[in-house]
């Protein structure tokens, strides 16, 4: 019974929203890309997350990538679909967002305007009369307007929402969502009779969430951050949809032999990485990316993994390294262009990522959710099992089949300050 088909737009989501719905006691899948087999029925409510890696893609391919994934997940027996985005809206000038709403939206047509809503309350990102709030500043004063790929410089998510979309954008405020459930499904409803397609829905705690979670319960589509995930399984078993035997997290996969190989790959820049990259520095061997000390990605390329080779000597774990802070980012994308930049680095991440597992290592911690899809395509890996949690948002991850390999894939702006360190010492 596939009570609920989720479509992420990076790796790093589809891992936070897995272990979102694990943690709430609703069994999960996380496949990597879309599967050529088809779902296999079980008789036990559970959900699939399919992780893509569209958020920057280009739009028609990003349109075509979740349309696959969730014709898949329809044919797997779904009647609720889940667009997972970022909690920080993250997009590019061109879309992807509500381009691929839309896509979705022609499988799932919907009388009620669909939810739309990335708060996660726990990790500070809240929604108020449809703007976005990082902790105490609108997204638009975050660090989050510095972001490489996606700079976020509009606070308002009614105005980000209907820049991706020929559709109208509402919203559903806060003083509505605190009436509960029916209140926000009566004002969804009557969006949707007004011709709107799309309703912003603010959410502060997570007691806004479960409203939400209730009201979206079935819903043919959502589009929401792993926030209104979290809180899902809860609705599921109000609605008697998922047994009171689920009550409380699925059992968490248990972690194979791993060995005591371990490294760190970050190619996200943003704050709270440079945070961690700065705190873990010490204690590993470092090993820079530096895209501008050489002329073109095979150089690249060739100086990292001997910086690599050398590194594996040591008994240190190795941290390899983007990381770099909004100026050089800027001087970096002004002379190779922001897109060969990010292309080179993400090539160049992936090849480390593949000759350190063939090196032998086996717990891998990644920082970025772009830098998290180009590794794990490199790695061939399909099927993840989510195991215990690092931080909010981030568990530990087991591939399914195959040398026995984990992975956390870390959102860039999520995890503690020693997340890296913190990480490494839960599996050793
Ligand atoms: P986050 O999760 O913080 O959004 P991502 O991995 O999604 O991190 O995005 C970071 C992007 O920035 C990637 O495409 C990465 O290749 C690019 N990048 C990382 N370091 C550099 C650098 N030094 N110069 C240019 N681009 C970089």
């Amino acid at each position: 019974m596939l009570l609920l088909g989720c479509v992420a737009d990076d790796f790093t989501g589809a891992t936070d929203l897995a272990n979102a719905l694990v943690a709430g006691g609703l069994p999960t899948e996380l496949r990597l890309g879309v599967p050529d087999r088809p779902a296999e029925p079980s008789a036990a409510p559970r959900a699939v997350v399919l992780a893509l890696k569209s958020r920057t893609a280009p739009v028609a391919e990003a349109v075509r990538d979740s349309v696959a994934a969730a014709r898949w997940l329809i044919a797997g027996g779904t009647a609720r679909l889940y667009f997972k985005v970022c909690s920080t809206f993250d997009s590019t000038a061109r879309g992807n967002i509500g381009q691929v709403a839309d896509a979705l939206y022609a499988l799932q047509a919907q009388r009620e305007a669909v939810l739309v809503c990335p708060a996660f309350p726990t990790n500070g990102r809240t929604v108020y009369r449809g703007h976005l709030f990082v902790g105490d500043l609108l997204l638009s004063d975050s660090p989050m307007r510095h972001h490489p790929l996606t700079p976020m410089t509009d606070a308002s998510l009614v105005r980000v929402m209907a820049s991706q979309t020929a559709e109208k954008v509402g919203l559903i405020a806060l003083p509505v969502v605190r009436e509960g459930a029916a209140a926000v499904r009566h004002a969804a409803a009557a969006l949707g009779a007004a011709g709107t397609r799309y309703a912003v829905a603010d959410a502060v705690t997570d007691a806004d969430l479960l409203a939400l979670a209730r009201a979206a319960l079935d819903a043919p589509l959502v589009v929401a951050g792993s926030g209104i995930g979290a809180l899902l399984p809860a609705a599921y078993r109000e609605a008697a949809l998922l047994g009171a035997a689920q009550a409380g997290a699925a059992a968490a996969s248990a972690p194979p032999a791993l060995g005591a190989r371990a490294a760190v790959i970050a190619g996200s820049c943003s704050a709270a990485t440079q945070t961690q990259v700065a705190q873990f520095a010490p204690q590993a061997t470092v090993v820079r990316v530096d895209p501008l000390a050489f002329p073109d990605a095979n150089g690249l390329l060739h100086a990292t993994l001997h910086q690599v080779d050398a590194g594996l000597r040591d008994a240190k774990p190795l941290l390899v390294v983007s990381t770099v802070e909004p100026d050089v980012l800027a001087a970096v994308q002004s002379q190779l262009g922001r897109d060969t930049a990010a292309a080179r680095v993400e090539h160049t991440l992936a090849a480390v990522a593949r000759h350190l597992v063939d090196a032998g290592v086996r717990k891998l911690v990644v920082a970025g959710g772009e830098t998290s899809g180009a590794v794990v395509g490199a790695l061939g890996v399909d099927t993840l099992d989510v195991g215990p949690q690092i931080a909010p948002g981030v568990p530990w991850t087991f591939a399914r089949g195959g040398t026995p390999l984990a992975l956390a894939l870390k959102s860039g702006n999520f995890g503690q300050e020693d997340f890296f360190a913190r990480a490494l010492a839960m599996l050793s």
